[in-house]
């Protein structure tokens, strides 16, 4: 069992407190802190066995299944329209074209269809466990990655990887293996939970809390160049403090006339998002850029 830092190695930590969960595997587990790149893991951390096995149950099972209520799902496209608008801002700026692009945990694929409805011919490859999904995946126009599937070496020019790597144990390994048929000068595009174990009251599903630092360090360790990095959604303190205020407006908001609302948004929001994603993301704002501190971190990264 490792005890140290899963991404610099560093066996020295700044603080070390109690992960807070609710299920048997995860239980007497403590969160540290990595002294050297800040990044928080689990200690000890599970086995791989159980790590998988956990996650089975935990997301086919405790979880609940998926959410497909209305509200999730305005949710989850106008966080997909964001990441997408990320991307290609990048893609616009740097003048690249992608043909190819392979995205690890799709879930629902939220982002094929966007991508899809901007780009029809894009070939958007797929690893996706839980199987329950593969269908609608599939009607979306994915190719899904199976395991005997022999790729083209070094193909794919982005490679998308959005609330993944706080689940795995080695992220390293992880991001290496992920990214090992980007061709030369192809991208990562990463989206992490940024250090959520500041205001969540349970800790669970997530082993490892990212900031800026970490993630930075993380990508350089898999031997990619970090060529941006930000923080998105509410502050820190905004989450802990302001963001049930943001609920009430968003219920509020959701009562008002569609027409009225739109001309209360300012205009560059609603270029990207319908008035439902934005009511039903207006407590969260992942739309907001942050200097100090957000609820979530997207990177995107060179392979050299
Ligand atoms: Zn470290």
């Amino acid at each position: 069992m490792q005890n140290h830092c899963p991404v610099c190695s560093d066996q020295k930590i700044s603080r070390s407190f109690l992960y807070k969960s609710k299920s048997e595997l995860l239980k007497s587990k403590s969160i540290n802190i990595c002294a050297n790149c800040s990044l928080g893991y689990m200690k000890p951390m599970p086995s791989e066995q159980d790590w998988n096995n956990y996650n089975t149950e935990y997301f086919l099972n405790a979880h609940g299944g998926i959410n497909r209520s209305k509200s999730t799902s305005f949710f989850k496209s106008a966080l997909a329209k964001l990441r997408f608008q990320y991307i290609s801002h990048y893609q616009a700026r740097n003048k690249l074209k992608f043909k190819r692009v392979f995205e690890v945990g799709p879930g629902e694929g939220q982002l094929i269809s966007v991508w899809k409805s901007y780009q029809a011919d894009i070939e958007y490859w797929v690893d996706e466990s839980d199987t329950s999904v593969h269908q609608e995946l599939l009607d979306m126009g994915a190719i899904i990655l199976q395991k005997n599937t022999k790729l083209k070496k070094h193909s794919f020019d982005l490679v998308i990887m959005s609330h993944v790597l706080e689940h795995t144990i080695d992220p390293v390994a992880f991001l290496k293996k992920a990214t090992s048929q980007l061709k030369p000068g192809g991208l990562l595009f990463v989206e992490v939970p940024a250090e959520d174990h500041q205001y969540k009251d349970i800790n669970e599903p997530h082993i490892l809390f990212f900031n800026k630092t970490s993630i930075a360090e993380c990508v350089k360790h898999s031997g990619l160049k970090l060529r941006q990095c930000s923080l998105h959604g509410n502050t820190l303190i905004s989450i802990k403090y302001f963001e049930i205020f943001r609920k009430v407006i968003s219920k509020l908001l959701e009562r008002l006339p569609k027409r009225l609302v739109m001309i209360l948004l300012p205009s560059s929001l609603k270029n990207v998002l319908g008035v439902n994603e934005i009511i039903v993301s207006f407590p969260l704002a992942p739309y907001k850029y942050q200097i100090s501190s957000g609820r979530w971190l997207r990177i995107i990264a060179e392979k050299e």
